[in-house]
C-alpha cells in the first residue's frame, strides 16, 4: 500500500434519514439512499444479452440453411468440388 494515499472519506451515519425508497420497477430497499437499483441494470444487462442471444442463433440458422442451399447447388452443378 502506498503511504502517501489518503484514507478513504468515512460516510457520517447521522445523515442517513432511515428512509428507504423503491426503484421505479418496485424493486424494495435496492435503491436506497441512492438513484442507481443494481436489480434494474441487471435485468437490463440480461434482456441484452438474450436479444444479442436470439440474434446470434438465428445467424447461426440463417448460416446453416445458405450452406445448405449451397451445398445443394455445387451438387447440381459441380459435384466435384465438394470434398
Ligand atoms: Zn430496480
Amino acid at each position: 500500500m502506498n503511504s502517501s494515499e489518503k484514507p478513504l472519506e468515512i460516510f457520517d451515519q447521522t445523515h442517513y434519514d432511515n428512509t428507504f425508497y423503491f426503484c421505479e420497477k418496485d424493486h424494495p430497499f435496492i435503491a436506497f439512499t441512492t438513484v442507481f437499483c443494481p436489480c434494474c441494470l441487471l435485468h437490463q444487462s440480461n434482456a441484452t444479452a438474450t436479444a444479442e442471444l436470439e440474434e446470434a442463433e438465428q445467424m447461426y440458422e440463417d448460416t446453416l440453411e445458405r450452406l445448405e442451399e449451397l451445398t445443394i447447388k455445387a451438387k447440381n452443378t459441380a459435384p466435384e468440388i465438394l470434398v
